[in-house]
């Protein structure tokens, strides 16, 4: 069906030329590329490495050191080295200004190669130029944000105040000291940013995990740290499998704190793990989005909207929308007008000009995607745009079509977050049910309602039982605001990008002070 809203369309891809310096990086002179700790490039003492590839190609686009425990006891030393300093000139004692100078000269290296960070998103990631530009520029917003809040919010000593006859009492507020964080692989660059900025400027020294498949963009990111002169050890890069260098990180008493972003199960499992030694923790984890469609929305205009979301990174987004609940008064047009915009998503290699859904990151992924599309049938929902894999002319890679089904309440074919373009949509009589469809999951993530009411669709975004609630909007984040989940979806803490982030990456300790007892 054609619409008169031709503008809203997926995210598309520009041709993209890979630079010769992330091929330079990439070959690292035909070692492995190493991990980062203290400083230095460290080969993996189990002498084991693997292969990151381009899901859309299969290229091999480099070798790649797997860390192990000994790497991970090597880059705790390290940081706790370049957090104490000597007892004056540690990280810990930088003034927030020089951290900030230092922070924001990795920003301009940033800027300057721009083009190898995109390489890492784009052949790395798997990800169209549309969305890997936008995910660049997170960079220096989020360095510039939490540079701000860093300079806003003092750190150490409280206000003091009177607690007994000659007892004070203050709050003295401190980083934590290591702080690791655990990277998945669909946002890497994104996802490093939002750990690194907040708990480098808080005062802490890092040890960042990235996923496995998307190890480039964290290890050229502290290729960038040293050029900037960051001291030794306050930023460490850990590339290696999540059951083995991941497992080693959350077992490992001297990480104080651990943020975590990637699955419900695996960060479930990673906070059992912390709690045996009382290292605290923060989780954003998967959602399984939802989106409400009132009866005044305009279907066709809402339904290519809602497409543009469920496709973004080819629905391999936390919070994208997989299930739609619409008004029966608009359904069938509605529908008609979304299956028009997933079965005309342009299939192809992510850094090829026009490509609308690239591959998919890893065979298990895909494997993953084909159950999910085999049960969402044998469940009960009705295929309106069939998924199975695709082929894509002259390239091997990870190629699925999209999945669409019409579902009715009470059947449940789309219980889990299947990370996918891949939706379910499900008429409805009221904004009730549907609200009443949409919270009943265990997952809490992200949700929209769409209607030119715009305060009904306030009063009725406010009672979802997540954690980014959006009127006539989705996948919406802006510093300032928490970005977090409700149930399976995140916690504890308030979420990133905002001031609470910040403190979260920072301890509190009380302090009594009596004067000395008379003889
Ligand atoms: P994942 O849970 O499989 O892996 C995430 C990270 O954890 C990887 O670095 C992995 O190596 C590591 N890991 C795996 N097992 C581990 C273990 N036993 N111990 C320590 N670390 C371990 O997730 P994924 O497939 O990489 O990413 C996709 C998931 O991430 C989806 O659920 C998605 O919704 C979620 N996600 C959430 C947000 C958010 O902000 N809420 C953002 C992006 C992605």
């Amino acid at each position: 069906m054609a619409t008169a809203h031709a503008n809203i369309q997926a995210l598309t891809a520009a041709r993209f030329e890979t630079p010769a310096k992330f091929t330079q990086f990439c070959e690292n002179g035909g070692q492995p590329l190493g991990g980062y700790i203290g400083g230095q490039s460290v080969p993996g003492s189990m002498n084991a490495t693997f292969e990151t590839v381009d899901p859309g190609s299969l290229e091999v686009l480099a070798r790649v050191s797997e860390m192990a425990e000994s790497e991970v006891d090597r880059a705790v030393a390290a940081a706790q080295a370049a957090f104490a300093g000597n007892g004056v000139n540690g990280w810990r004692d930088f003034p927030v200004d020089e951290r900030c100078e230092l922070v924001m000269k990795l920003v301009e290296l940033a800027d300057r190669d721009r083009d190898v960070l995109l390489a890492c998103e784009i052949r790395d990631g798997g990800k169209v130029s549309e969305l890997a530009e936008g995910d660049v520029d997170q960079i220096r917003a989020c360095a510039e944000y939490f540079c701000d809040v860093a300079k806003r919010i003092p750190l150490g000593d409280g206000p003091s105040q009177e607690v007994a006859d000659g007892v004070r009492g203050f709050t003295y507020r401190e980083p934590w000291g290591v702080v690791a964080g655990i990277i998945p692989w669909n946002y890497p660059i994104v996802l490093t940013s939002w750990f690194m900025f907040p708990a480098l400027l808080s005062g802490n020294c890092i040890i960042i995990k990235p996923a496995e498949d998307t190890p480039l963009s964290a290890l050229y990111l502290a290729k960038l740290a040293e050029e900037a002169g960051f001291p030794p050890g306050v930023i460490n890069v850990l590339p290696g499998r999540g059951e083995l260098t991941g497992q080693a990180i959350a077992e490992h008493p001297g990480i104080r704190y651990i943020s975590f972003t990637g699955s419900p199960g695996v960060g479930q499992h990673i906070l059992r793990t912390c709690d045996r030694h009382g290292t605290r923790m923060k989780r954003e984890m998967g959602g399984n989005g939802s989106a409400i469609v009132l009866d005044d929305a305009d279907p066709q205009v809402v339904a290519r909207m809602i497409g543009r979301h469920a496709n973004q990174h080819f629905g391999q987004t936390c919070c994208t929308i997989h299930r739609v609940f619409v008004d029966k008064k608009i359904a069938d047009d509605f529908i008609d007008a979304e299956r028009d915009f997933f079965e005309n998503l342009k299939i192809g290699y992510q850094a090829e000009e026009g490509t609308q859904l690239g591959a998919v990151i890893n065979p298990t992924q895909m494997s993953r995607i084909l159950r999910a599309q085999a049960d969402a049938i044998a469940r009960g929902g009705e295929p309106l745009v069939a998924g199975g894999p695709a082929e894509v002319q002259g390239r091997k890679g990870f190629y699925l079509k999209p999945a669409l089904y019409r579902t009715n309440p009470g059947v449940h074919c789309n219980p889990q977050e299947v990370f996918h373009t891949f939706a379910t949509i499900c008429p409805v009589s009221s904004a009730e049910e549907a609200l009443e469809l949409a919270n009943s999951t265990p997952y809490g993530l992200g949700a929209s309602v769409w209607t030119k009411d715009v305060d009904r669709g306030i009063a009725l975004a406010k009672k979802f039982r997540d954690g980014t609630c959006q009127v006539n909007c989705h996948n919406s984040i802006a510093y300032g605001l928490p970005y977090g989940g409700q149930g399976i979806s995140g916690g504890p803490g308030a979420g990133v990008n905002c001031e609470e982030t910040f403190r979260d990456y920072t301890q509190v300790k009380a302090v009594y002070v009596s004067e000395y007892p008379e003889a």
